[in-house]
């Protein structure tokens, strides 16, 4: 039987993508990213698809979603960032994962939390972004609490690490000034008496258009899914990343339509002609923007069809142009784009936004299958 609607999930593409990742940044080490369900590609199979290509570590933003990768048998070096107080920090050292610290409060949360085996501990200096990460200001006071306690042997420190604003503008002037102030963190570090395993400071887009900022390693998430994180540079379109996901469905109705007819809630779209249209079962719910209304396409025998009226909660209504495809026929509402159909890229300029919220927020009713079996 057809899914009614499912994202389909190549990991041959996912591998591609790691190794052509990978084989760039050399000698820089790789993690690839899988939080919020590897951009919503699925997490665990993303996470063993990178893994199997050579993946040096991977990286979420929770420590929940680290524990999942652990509890599906992920074994290699994960790293998490984004903590609050209260953290199960007993959870990550059991684990085995590798832990952020942005402040004093968070090492002696992580220190408290210490019975044997020292936790292996990264820390994050904000150089910029102005989000998460030490201030200039307290990194000096960070590093010693963290070279004391490594000393003491409650923590290994295992990296230290920053985050880039701008790398989608390689020429923005931001970038050359978070370099600057990231190698002087790290100059201050070693000063301290620390000597991590990783240093890193790139995205996607830093990895593959700046390489002054990949240090030792970089983390991509976004372009281990194959698309591009700096859309309009030329340097990432001829990468030959490969999109991973595509999301389809299955028409469940198509018809005609009289000029004049309103369609789809508050009518925003009105029939100059006769005209046939064809129904997607596929909606907000889901995780198609509302902002598509009557902007992106989808691809039906053949051809582009644009959507007309408002997207809705369950289906979408699309302009058929006289046509009456099937019940039960394919759509396509974005993929790789090879055969003509609309990308995850183009349905983000439709929406005005980027490709990484397009693939992270489908997902709803979608069911997922993967292709691309492990090698
Ligand atoms: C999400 C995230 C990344 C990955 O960014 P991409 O642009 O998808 O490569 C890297 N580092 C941090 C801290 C992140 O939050």
């Amino acid at each position: 039987m057809t899914a009614r609607a499912e994202i389909v999930v190549d990991l041959d593409a996912v591998r591609h993508n790691v190794r052509l990742l990978s084989d760039l940044v050399e000698p820089a080490g790789l993690m690839v990213v899988v939080k919020a369900d590897g951009y919503g590609h699925g997490m665990v199979p993303v996470g063993r698809a990178a893994r199997e290509a050579g993946a040096d570590w991977l990286g979420v933003a929770t420590l929940d979603e680290a524990l999942a990768l652990r509890a599906a048998g992920d074994e290699g070096r994960l790293l998490c960032w984004l903590a609050v107080p209260g953290e199960n920090y007993a959870a990550a050292l059991a684990g085995d994962v590798d832990v952020t610290a942005y402040t004093l409060a968070e090492l002696d949360e992580i220190a408290a939390a210490v019975t044997d085996r020292a936790a292996r501990v990264q820390l994050k200096v904000d150089t910029g972004l102005s989000r998460g990460g030490a201030t200039v200001a307290d990194w000096p006071g960070l590093v010693a609490r963290a070279r004391e306690l490594e000393g003491a042997g409650t923590i290994a420190v295992t990296g230290i690490w920053s985050h880039i604003a701008c790398s989608d503008d390689p020429d923005h002037p931001a970038n050359e000034a978070q370099e600057a102030v990231f190698r002087e963190a790290l100059a201050v570090a070693e000063e301290a008496g620390l000597d991590p395993e990783v240093t890193h400071l790139a995205n996607s887009a830093g990895a593959i258009l700046r390489p002054s900022s990949r240090f030792g390693l970089v983390r991509c998430g976004l372009a281990a899914y194959g698309l591009d994180p700096a859309p309009g540079q030329p340097d990432t379109s001829a990468l030959g990343l490969r999109p991973a996901m595509s999301a389809r469905a299955t028409l469940a109705l198509s018809k005609p339509i009289h000029a004049g007819a309103g369609v789809s809630y508050g009518h925003t779209w009105v029939a100059e002609h006769d005209t046939t249209v064809g129904l997607v079962p596929a909606g907000y719910g889901d995780g198609v923007p509302r902002h598509a209304s009557n902007r992106a396409e989808v691809w039906i025998s053949g051809r582009r069809r644009p959507l007309r009226g408002r997207v809705c909660m369950d289906q979408v209504v699309v302009d058929l142009d006289g046509e009456l495809p099937a019940p039960g026929t394919d759509v396509v509402l974005f993929g790789s784009g090879d055969d003509g159909e609309p990308t995850a890229q183009e349905w983000a300029e439709a929406c005005e936004t980027i490709s990484y919220e397009i693939v992270t927020r489908i997902g709803g009713r979608f069911a997922h299958r993967y292709v691309g079996a492990a090698p």
